[in-house]
């Protein structure tokens, strides 16, 4: 074996990059049997993590969007609206997943935190599970929040549903400096965190926690999994943050970090569930998800996560409103990962364009990573 097994050639990349893009999402893929949408449910948030580039803002906070369809061109991109989504528009996104033509469904709550929007979480899920066209397909639920708002009478009512909290984390107070508190201080976010923990592991409901290193914490992939372990999370994703320029020795401490990581869970596998085992991601800035706007507007999900960063791929990135695509088909609406890769070389140019490829790489290079770990045995 390569004394750095971890690191691809460019040779490697190309291929893998180029086999990612012709393979599509294998998530949602033809190949799959799944349909999902992720549902922007507000752009407030307690928080303003550094490596977060979605609009968000606390302007219009509690007030329903009217979800009416701007008009919107390509010399004219989609602003930010401002409000949250109503319970209408809601009800409409549902009904167009509804649509799909797929054996499993899934739903995604999102944001901004969309528990600040708690009620609209769970009268959604109910209205989803009881929805005539679902006919009994499986349904599950994703909830993902920085859990500053969960506690035992909130995870109750979300008791027995088909859900899993995907928990924003980034372990100790040195891995929590990237996410700032907005309005509350670091140390009140720092107890609310320790104290959304509890209940969630008092909780039995299923979650895990989602870590995400941006460039400067490149060397803090062991120190993430060791944290981690010694605080009893159930299972664990480790990400690299998108839309930010990694230098080349910064890629290569996250990649060492995280073949080191896999080999140490390959030897003690039990208590923790890492989640980075499962091979086969989409490369990250090229998610193969869309995402429904607080006003309606429907995007594949790099348009918002990417809206600071790279506002130009708003508009490419747009696949239309629900006003018109409510009645249509859900299933293969979506860009395909070769599509999206090429609307955003016709979107972003120089150096935006060049970070967001390097981002693509750096997804073929964990994939690659995790192939040759698996190669090695993987944890059942
Ligand atoms: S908690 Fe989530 S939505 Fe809020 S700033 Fe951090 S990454 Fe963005």
């Amino acid at each position: 074996m390569s004394a750095e097994p971890w690191r691809s050639t460019d040779a490697e990349l190309d291929a893998r990059v180029a086999h990612m893009l012709a393979r599509d999402s294998l998530n949602l893929g033809q190949s799959s049997d799944q349909d999902r949408l992720m549902l922007m449910l507000t752009r407030s948030c307690e928080l303003r993590c550094s490596y977060c580039f979605v609009g968000l803002t606390e302007a219009g906070r509690g007030q329903d969007h009217p979800g009416a369809a701007d008009p919107v061109t390509l010399a004219e991109p989609p602003g930010q609206p401002v409000g949250d989504m109503s319970a209408a528009t809601l009800q409409r996104a549902v009904d167009w997943l509804m649509r799909s033509e797929r054996e499993r469904l899934g739903l995604q709550f999102f944001g901004g935190e969309p528990t600040r929007r708690f009620t609209h979480v769970r009268a959604a899920m109910r209205y989803a599970l009881q929805h005539p066209q679902r006919a009994g397909r499986p349904l599950e639920f994703l909830l993902t929040t920085n859990g500053l708002s969960l506690n035992a009478a909130r995870l109750g009512v979300l008791d027995g549903l088909p859900l899993t909290v995907q928990f924003s984390l980034d372990g100790d107070a040195v891995g929590s400096r990237f996410r700032r508190g907005h309005v509350a201080s670091a140390e009140v976010v720092g107890q609310a965190t320790e104290r959304a923990i509890d209940a969630l592991q008092q909780s039995g409901l299923s979650w895990f926690m989602n870590a995400t290193l941006p460039p400067a914490a490149a060397e803090e992939v062991e120190a993430r999994y060791a944290w981690a372990r010694a605080r009893g999370v159930p299972a664990l994703q480790l990400n690299y943050a998108t839309g930010m320029d990694w230098r080349p020795e910064q890629q290569a401490a996250y990649l060492r970090g995280l073949w080191a990581v896999l080999g140490d869970h390959r030897a003690r596998p039990e208590g923790l569930r890492l989640l980075n085992w499962a091979n086969g991601a989409d490369p990250a800035p090229l998610c193969g998800d869309m995402i429904v706007d607080v006003d309606g507007g429907v995007y594949q999900v790099g348009a918002l996560f990417h809206e600071r960063r790279s506002p130009a791929l708003k508009a490419s990135y747009r696949i239309g409103h629900l006003d018109g695509l409510q009645a249509g088909r859900f299933t293969d609406r979506r860009w395909r990962l070769s599509e999206l890769a090429a609307r955003t070389r016709q979107a972003l140019s120089g150096r935006p364009l060049e970070i967001f490829f390097d981002n693509v790489r750096l997804g073929a290079a964990v994939d690659l990573l995790v192939e040759r770990a698996r190669a090695l045995g993987a944890p059942p």
